[in-house]
């Protein structure tokens, strides 16, 4: 069996440390010691635990998340190989179906799978011959396993900077397309599940994200309530437009917001962990999230969330901002979604 690398996660040619200087802690990416895959992983754990600032000091930090379980973090980069001369990715497949595999002919097969599956592979003993390649994209990931000759390979020409990558803000609200992988095949059917992207959204809240994660084949690290406390810095309200716009509304908001900080603080200075005194936050309490789907996931979260007028304003703004990213990097399959959009939401706001 013979294996080639065919792509992986590669940055947003949009960003930059200076890009985003200003803009959200994303900036922090830069401060990574490893691969840009590496710096993903280490930045989505970070978010969790909200310790961005401390991006690049500590080598072991995905090696133990990893060991301790917070393997979610893993699931943000996508590497994408070509097997020759096996239908092996059959049985791949049957053993982990987290992977996506597309039959070429010929006995050739199209693999793609996070670092996550990957590293699920070679501990049942299979893939070996995609280790070298894993090794080089993301040497942390899989650091039980020795360092081996890589060879040389051909990754994805970067789309050139285009404008309709750089991160949005609008309001609270920040979408910023991390990184994407989009191999150059033969048969541009094979996109869909082949091609994968990584947003990072963040100011939304708990609703909105609640929403988001019902979408299954997909893979998030969101930053958690049990290590942020509220009474140190700790969290805004989202405020709905139609209750901000109404000042009646917003003083029952805010005074409920207000009661909430305090009941929080009194808690806490009870001796209540932050893990229990979370119970009280309400839906609004804004939220971060680290989010990676395929382009097959991405597509019909588009149909749900982002073209479909049921969806409610702040998901579907949200996603409205990530399919315009997307149409830009892969417009051959997201082309449909972005007509519909156009047509329902663009034309009449015109
Ligand atoms: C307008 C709107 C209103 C909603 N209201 C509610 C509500 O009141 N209550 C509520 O609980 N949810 C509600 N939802 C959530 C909704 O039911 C889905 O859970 C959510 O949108 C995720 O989408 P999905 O299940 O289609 O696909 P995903 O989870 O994104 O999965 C993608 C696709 O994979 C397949 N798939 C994934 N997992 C399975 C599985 N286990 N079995 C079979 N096929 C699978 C399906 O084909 C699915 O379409 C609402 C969603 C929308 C858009």
């Amino acid at each position: 069996m013979q294996i080639e690398l065919v792509a992986y996660t590669q940055p947003n040619p949009a960003l930059s440390a200076e890009a985003m200087s200003g803009f959200s802690d994303v900036a922090t990416l830069w401060q990574g010691k490893g691969t840009f895959a590496e710096n993903v992983i280490e930045y989505a754990g970070r978010v969790c635990y909200r310790s961005t600032e401390r991006m690049g000091t500590a080598p072991e930090f995905i090696a133990a998340r990893v060991r301790e379980g917070h393997e979610d973090i893993i699931e943000h980069i996508v590497v994408t190989v070509r097997v020759i001369g096996s239908d092996a990715p059959l049985r791949w497949r049957l053993l982990n179906r987290h992977c996506e595999i597309s039959d070429l002919g010929a006995g050739a097969w199209l693999v793609s799978g996070n670092t996550r599956v990957w590293l699920d592979f070679f501990r049942q003993g299979i893939a070996l011959e995609a280790l070298p390649f894993l090794k080089a994209v993301a040497p942390a990931v899989f650091a039980e396993y020795p360092t081996v000759s890589n060879g040389r390979w051909a990754i994805d020409d970067a789309v050139a900077h285009h404008p309709s990558l750089a991160p949005v803000q609008d309001g609270p609200m920040r979408v910023t397309l991390l990184g994407y992988t989009q191999p150059t095949l033969d048969d541009p059917a094979h996109l869909l599940h082949h091609g994968a992207a990584t947003f990072f959204f963040e100011g939304i809240s708990r609703a909105c994200t609640h929403q988001l994660v019902r979408h299954r084949l997909a893979s998030f690290s969101q930053e958690s309530q049990r290590y942020v406390d509220l009474t140190k810095g700790g969290w805004n309200a989202i405020v709905p437009a139609e209750i901000a716009r109404r000042p009646e509304a917003m003083a029952l908001l805010a005074e409920f917001w207000a009661q909430a900080e305090q009941q929080y603080a009194a808690l806490r200075a009870l001796g209540i962990r932050k893990e229990d005194a979370r119970f009280l936050l309400p839906n609004a309490a804004e939220t971060r999230i680290v989010t990676t789907m395929n382009f097959a996931a991405w597509s019909h979260f588009f149909w749900l969330r982002a073209v479909d007028k049921a969806a409610q304003w702040e998901i579907r703004q949200m996603a409205q901002y990530a399919l315009r990213m997307l149409y830009t990097v892969a417009p051959a399959v997201f082309q449909e979604h972005w007509n519909v959009y156009q047509e329902r939401f663009e034309e009449r706001e015109k």
